[in-house]
């Protein structure tokens, strides 16, 4: 139970990092989506769809404590995880002792 918290922290920085990667890799696959002659709407279609899935997987990190989702502050949604749970104050990067 010690270590649930950093748990948490760390699954959200890695789903920020599939992220940075979906984001950069936008354009790279776009053109060897183009050069192996997929159509850009192929290519296109895929990437929505992994949004999709990096989208519900954020929305399934949440403070292990109260539940609340690392992503949300207050009403805003941004792409780095809470360090501290915004609702309950629980620490997310470091085990609590
Ligand atoms: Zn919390």
């Amino acid at each position: 139970m010690r270590r649930i918290n950093l748990e948490a922290f760390e699954k959200g920085v890695r789903q920020t990092h599939y992220m940075v990667f979906w984001f950069l890799g936008f354009i790279p696959a776009m053109i060897a989506g183009e050069k192996i002659g997929i159509p850009p709407d192929g290519v296109f279609a895929v990437y929505l769809l992994i949004a999709a899935f990096l989208a519900i997987r954020s929305f399934l990190l949440n403070c292990p404590q109260c539940g609340k989702n690392l992503f949300f502050r207050g009403l805003l949604v941004v792409p780095w995880p809470n360090r501290t749970c915004t609702k309950c104050g629980l620490e997310l990067d470091k085990p609590s002792e």
